[in-house]
Parts: C-alpha cells; sequence; structure tokens
C-alpha cells in the first residue's frame, strides 16, 4: 500500500513488509519513507491548512460524518484486515472498528461545540472599559503516531479530534501494523482536501523522528512506550505534546470482593489481545485469605480460552504482534520462575502464541512486574492488608488505570484517593475505557489527556481578544 501526501499516492525504492503474525505470510509492503519524503508531508500539510481553516465547522462536522458511514460500510473488512496485521482475535477487531465508528462520531458532533469565553477584564487592576473573549484556534499542522496494538482507533482519538479543530494531520502508522490506518486515510482523503490527511510509512526512529524534529510542525500526539515518549518529549522543542504511553495497572482484590466478578475482571483484562493493551491488568493484588481460591476459580477460567486462528470467531487468544515479542514475554516468565515464582497454568510458546498464563508466588519487585510485560499474564502478589496493597499498586513507574474490587466503601475510596493513576475503577478492572471519557496516565504513563472532548483542549490554542470601548 502506498503513502498518502498532498492526496497523491507516493511509493517508495525501499518497501517493507508487512507480516500475518499467526502464518508468517506477507500480507502486503509499505514503502520505507526518508526525510525527502517526510518533508513533502510536511510541506503538503503547511499547504493544505487555509483549505481547512476556511471550511466552516458545520462542513467538517456533516464530512466527517459521511467517513462514519463509510467506515461503517466497510466495518467486516477493516476488521479482518486488523486481525490479518495484529493477530487479535475477530471479535476483538470488530470491537475496535466499532469503537473507531464511535470514536468518529464523538468528533464529528464535538466539532460543532469549539467555544470560547467572555473573559471580564474589569475584574482585574485597570482593566475597566474593555469587552474581552476568547477563541479556540487550530494549531496548524499536527503529527500523529500511534502503536501497534491498536492502530486504528488510537489513531482516530489523534486524527479526528485534529481535523475537527482545522488541524492538518501527518500520519506516521506502526510499521508493525499499518495497513487498516492507511486504508482509514483513504476514506478521509476522499472527504477533504488534498494535503489535510498525509500517510507517511517507515522506521519510527528515522522518519518519525524527524517529523517530531521539525519547526513546520505544531503539535505531536503519540501513543507508545515510555522509552519513545521520553525522547519525543527531549526533542519536539516548544511544540505542543500530548503522550499517552505504556502502563502496568494493579488489579486489587480485597477479602470482602466478589470473587467470580474480579476472576470476569483478570480474563477479559489480562488477556484481551494477548495482553497487549495499555490499560491490561498487569499485576494481581489479593487478600492473602482469599488467594488460594482465587487462583483456583482463575486457573479454570483461563484453561477455558480458545488458542489459535484469530479469523476463527471461537478463538479468543490471538498471536502476539510477533514471534520476537512472544520471546520476550517468555523470557520475562523465566525469569520469574527462576526467582521463585509459580507457574500455575500455561507458560508455554510456539512462534508468535504465548499460552495465557497465570503464575503465582510473584514479588513486586520481579522484573516481570516492575517492567511493563506486553503478554497474555496474570502475575498474583499476594499481601496482607490494604496498606500493603495500595503500597505495592504505587511502586511503580507508571500510573495509567487501576481497578479495586471490593464492597468496602471506605476501602474502595482510600483506593480512589490514593492510588496514582489517571483513572481507578471499582468492581472494574483497568482494562476498560469508554471513547467519550477523559483517558491519560499519571507518572511516566504520560502528559495530556484523550478522549475527544478532552482532546479537543490538546488540539487548539486560546486567543484572547480584548476590545478597548473607552
Ligand atoms: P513504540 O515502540 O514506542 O512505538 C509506537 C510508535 O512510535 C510506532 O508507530 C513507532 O514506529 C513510533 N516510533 C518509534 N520510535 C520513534 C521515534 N524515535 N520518534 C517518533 N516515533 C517513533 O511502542 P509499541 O511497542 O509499538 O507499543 C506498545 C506501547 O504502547 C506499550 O508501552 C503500551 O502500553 C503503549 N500504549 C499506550 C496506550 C495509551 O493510550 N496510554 C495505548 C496503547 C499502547 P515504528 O513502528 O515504525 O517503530
Amino acid at each position: 500500500m502506498d503513502m498518502l501526501i498532498g492526496g497523491k499516492h507516493i511509493s517508495s525504492e525501499d518497501l517493507e513488509e508487512v507480516i500475518n503474525p499467526y502464518n508468517g505470510e506477507v500480507i502486503d509492503t509499505i514503502p520505507i519513507a526518508h526525510r525527502q519524503i517526510a518533508d513533502m508531508a510536511i510541506e503538503a500539510a503547511n499547504d493544505a491548512k487555509s483549505a481547512l481553516t476556511e471550511m466552516s465547522a458545520f462542513k467538517i462536522s456533516n464530512k466527517l460524518f459521511n467517513v462514519v458511514d463509510k467506515l461503517r460500510e466497510k466495518r467486516q473488512e477493516f476488521a479482518e484486515l486488523l486481525t490479518l496485521e495484529v493477530g487479535k482475535p475477530i471479535n476483538e477487531s470488530l470491537v475496535e472498528v466499532d469503537r473507531s465508528i464511535e470514536t468518529l462520531k464523538l468528533a464529528a458532533e464535538e466539532a460543532k461545540r469549539i467555544y470560547g469565553e467572555s473573559v471580564p477584564l474589569d475584574a482585574g487592576l485597570n482593566g475597566k472599559g474593555f469587552f474581552a473573549f476568547t477563541q479556540r484556534m487550530p494549531l496548524g499542522v499536527v503529527v500523529a503516531i500511534a502503536p501497534f496494538n491498536y492502530p486504528l482507533n488510537l489513531t482516530i482519538h489523534k486524527i479526528a479530534p485534529a481535523i475537527a479543530c482545522k488541524n492538518t494531520v501527518i500520519v506516521k502508522p506502526p510499521s508493525e501494523a499499518p495497513l487498516t490506518v492507511m486504508k482509514f486515510c483513504e476514506l478521509l482523503n476522499e472527504e477533504f482536501p488534498d494535503g489535510v490527511v498525509n500517510v507517511v510509512t517507515g522506521y519510527g526512529s528515522e522518519v518519525g523522528d524527524y517529523l517530531v524534529n521539525s519547526a513546520d510542525v505544531d503539535k505531536v500526539s503519540f501513543t507508545g512506550s515510555v522509552p519513545t515518549g521520553l525522547m519525543i518529549s527531549q526533542k519536539a522543542g516548544m511544540k505542543k505534546v500530548t503522550l499517552e504511553l505504556g502502563g502496568n495497572d494493579p488489579m486489587i482484590v480485597l477479602k470482602d470482593a466478589d470473587i467470580d466478578k474480579a476472576i470476569k475482571g483478570v480474563i477479559n483484562g489480562a488477556f484481551l489481545n494477548a495482553g497487549q493493551v495499555c490499560m491490561g491488568v498487569k499485576r494481581i493484588i489479593i487478600d492473602e485469605s482469599i488467594a488460594d481460591e482465587f487462583v483456583q476459580k482463575l486457573v479454570v477460567a483461563t484453561e477455558k480460552l480458545v488458542m489459535g486462528n484469530p479469523q476463527d470467531s471461537k478463538t479468543t487468544l490471538g498471536t502476539l504482534i510477533s514471534k520476537k515479542a512472544a520471546i520476550q514475554v517468555e523470557q520475562a516468565v523465566n525469569d520469574a520462575v527462576e526467582k521463585g515464582a509459580k507457574i500455575l497454568t500455561g507458560g508455554n510458546r510456539e512462534d508468535a502464541f504465548y499460552e495465557a498464563t497465570v503464575i503465582d508466588n510473584v514479588s513486586p519487585d520481579m522484573d516481570l512486574v516492575q517492567n511493563e510485560t506486553f503478554g497474555p499474564i496474570a502475575p498474583i502478589i499476594r499481601v496482607k492488608n490494604l496498606d500493603e496493597a495500595i503500597e505495592i499498586a504505587n511502586d511503580t513507574e507508571y500510573g495509567l488505570q487501576a481497578g479495586v474490587f471490593t464492597n468496602d466503601y471506605y476501602a474502595a475510596m482510600r483506593c480512589a484517593n490514593e492510588i496514582e493513576a489517571g483513572t481507578v475503577f471499582v468492581n472494574k478492572q483497568s482494562t476498560f475505557r469508554t471513547d467519550n471519557m477523559p483517558f491519560g496516565g499519571f507518572k511516566n504513563s504520560g502528559i495530556g489527556k484523550e478522549g475527544v472532548k478532552y482532546a479537543f483542549d490538546e488540539m487548539t490554542k486560546t486567543k484572547l481578544i480584548g476590545l478597548n470601548l473607552r
């Protein structure tokens, strides 16, 4: 598939293969862009700015709704392509496409609600006699970079609010799973003037880095790992940056919890998308008095998952993004076992598949739970009481989301107040998001919020206009 720059399809002499992680077959190739091509995209996006700013919010909203209809018509096609390139079960891909439609719809609605406010300058010294108001202005050119695990919806969380706020965009899709994003940008390009949406493929470390550095880009909206996010924050200079980074989300299960509900939370939270979810349940911190019963039931539920061809609707556990990624998970689990952890079920790898794994006797200082392990792992950490649970939950550089299972409102409120995370759910696992909620972590999990309406704040700048009427 070709890149899209200024409305034209552009290729390159260097191509990269996109591999289906399920069978190792080549799905397609994408161009490897170098700096000159990135410069072409920057120029095209800057040239298209006036075409977009001259459009009314009414027209932009309608055009985004047209794209909603087009994506809805191609729901199945997009989901199958997503499964081909990511390896996630088809039912999960359908959910991602449905959420993408929802995200786009929210942006189309919100495009009509970009308000300023009147500001009483006469409340300040010497401000008498002014009439002043603010306007929210587009930033200019937004670079959007998303990871492989939810490439479509996470990219739409950036580019739909960006365009709704009258910014032009340059998308750098993830190299391992670029195709659904590229196909979606074609739909946008059918509706908007040439250059409003541009796609540049290639290595993040080269072309992504170049785009982030460019003085002719006004904003970087990035979702990905902490190391890449830190690099971007250092290189972006004075431009606005949103960083949605990794997570190491805790799930606290207290002694009065509804165990069956909590088990469901682990199955949906630790094994979704083969555990490759930023807000996945990555540490299960459980009161020792109920831990034996909990792990027994968890093993039974885990063994019901069906690992297999992700295009088969009965499959509930697909592959990881690559064999390399599965080997990394295998190494992290083996390291924990060498240090005293015990596998209760799972623990085996075959090519890019890694079994859903429940691992007990995990201590909070093991690398498996200190780092973000991106695989289908449910590590059990047993604790004596609520104080210890909260202390361990916070013992991480991350702070994306958290879940606590309890019916004790005092304990629930202590967790809500004391856990350092962007979201704390009670009686729900961290692996839950609606596309209109403010989403974004504390600590090294990022800067800024997404969630359409909240992304609008990040995609605009405020100008004050003051009329001296005296
Ligand atoms: P990654 O290695 O950081 O890559 C993410 C994206 O950044 C890719 O498109 C990559 O391009 C690009 N990139 C790499 N180096 C770059 C550079 N120097 N400058 C600019 N762009 C660069 O992350 P990943 O392994 O794909 O994704 C998994 C991570 O994303 C996990 O940590 C996960 O928790 C996090 N994540 C966070 C959220 C959230 O909303 N908080 C959501 C999903 C995932 P290439 O593919 O070409 O290298």
